[in-house]
């Protein structure tokens, strides 16, 4: 019915724009556990919540229209849906995944599945012959993440799927850093896109929530079964809160995002910044790839500087965005890599990945670029005084 609508419109305009009982244009929270059974055999449309609840459906059936699928799937965080989508695997399976990936999914990787037999190799995702090469007799999932974290890698998803294809493996792609808003996978061919709704999907920086959406209808059917026996879905208070996110996602996304190539400009002009990461920037070496396969470079970016004692100057007088971990909110959040997402790394592995004691990353939320720009051109001047010193 909201076929021939924009994006943009979807986002209000789908089967949930109203509840068909009341009229309420907010979606009801439903926080029954079970459902009565009004005939001795014929069952109503739920009967259990972990199976399915009504306000759980409203926002899987959101996202997957929105994904351009047929099926979605809601978790209690990004890593629930992860996983369980990594249960589609089987022992002896082999997984190619991108070495840059989040590292929440490099643990369950690297000290989980391994555990039941699942073997993985890292790769460079962004280089499709030495994706080919990794291939092996027993590979059945290619993992990608693009852009990547911290340093906005980009992978050619379309080159990647049609390897996968020639090889029989499955494809996923974490979408979080984009939604689809700017990028969606299904389109290219991928088998199941994965969510932590935790970031821009619900944008506030006030609920976890995962999600998984599929096209193909037995894979989706395999999935459905994996979230009931897992049972790690989201709960229903939660689940609004992502729904009325969701609404905001488009406005939020493309405001943060020009901030982010206002800001990335701003940066790449200073003296004191030695590197930009932004796929919105044209000497980025993902630019073409990004400007084709989605319609905009996100709002996030990563800078280097000098060295640690500059960041660590450049974060203490920065004034507006809060330090954290986390990307994705209505406030920008800047997070320092080396002691936070990658603080578990080896220095040389590090290193080797391009992630300095000098980089930061950036997440942009809707402050006034004009705002941003003066409290960093402040804060590189104190990251300035630790050069000279
Ligand atoms: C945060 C994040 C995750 C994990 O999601 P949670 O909701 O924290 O479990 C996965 N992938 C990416 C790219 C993320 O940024």
């Amino acid at each position: 019915m909201s076929d021939q609508y924009s994006f943009q419109t979807k986002l209000l305009h789908n089967q949930h724009k109203f509840d068909e009982n009341t009229g309420g244009v907010s979606v009801p929270i439903q926080h029954a556990s079970t459902f009565h059974q009004k005939e001795f055999d014929k069952f109503g449309s739920y009967d259990y919540s972990r199976s399915g609840n009504p306000t759980r459906e409203a926002l899987e059936q959101a996202i997957a229209e929105l994904e351009g699928g047929t099926r979605g799937f809601a978790f209690s965080s990004g890593m629930a849906a992860i996983s369980t989508a990594f249960l589609l695997l089987s022992k002896g399976d082999h997984i190619l995944i991108t070495e840059d990936v989040y590292g929440g999914t490099y643990r369950m990787v690297t000290s989980v599945l391994n555990r039941f037999g699942i073997e993985h190799t890292f790769v460079d995702m962004t280089d499709l012959h030495e994706v080919a090469s990794n291939i092996k007799e027993n590979t059945k999932l290619i993992y990608m993440e693009t852009p990547s974290n911290p340093l906005l890698k980009v992978t050619d998803i379309e080159g990647v799927v049609k390897l996968a294809k020639a090889n029989g493996c499955l494809t996923f792609v974490d979408n979080t850093f984009l939604t689809p808003a700017l990028q969606r996978p299904l389109d290219l061919g991928v088998d199941v896109v994965l969510h932590s709704a935790t970031k821009f999907l619900s944008g506030h920086s006030d609920v976890l929530a995962g999600l998984a959406v599929t096209k193909d209808e037995e894979l989706g059917n395999r999935l459905y079964t994996l979230q009931n026996s897992f049972g790690a879905v989201l709960g229903v208070q939660d689940a609004w809160l992502v729904l009325r996110g969701l609404k905001t996602l488009h406005v939020r996304l493309e405001q943060s995002a020009r901030t982010a190539q206002t800001l990335a400009e701003f940066l790449q002009k200073h003296p004191l910044v030695e590197q930009v990461y932004y796929p919105g920037l044209p000497d980025h070496p993902g630019y073409e790839t990004q400007s084709y396969q989605a319609s905009g470079a996100g709002a996030v970016l990563s800078f280097e500087l000098k060295d640690e004692e500059a960041a660590r100057r450049f974060v203490n007088a920065a004034q507006i965005p809060v330090f954290a971990v986390s990307l994705g909110a209505v406030e920008s959040i800047l997070s320092y890599p080396t002691k936070m997402s990658h603080a578990a790394m080896p220095r040389k592995e590090r290193y080797k990945r391009g992630i300095t004691d000098g980089l930061l990353r950036m997440s942009v939320g809707l402050e006034s670029a004009e705002d941003l720009i003066a409290d960093f051109t402040k804060a590189l001047e104190a990251a300035g005084q630790a050069v000279q010193a």
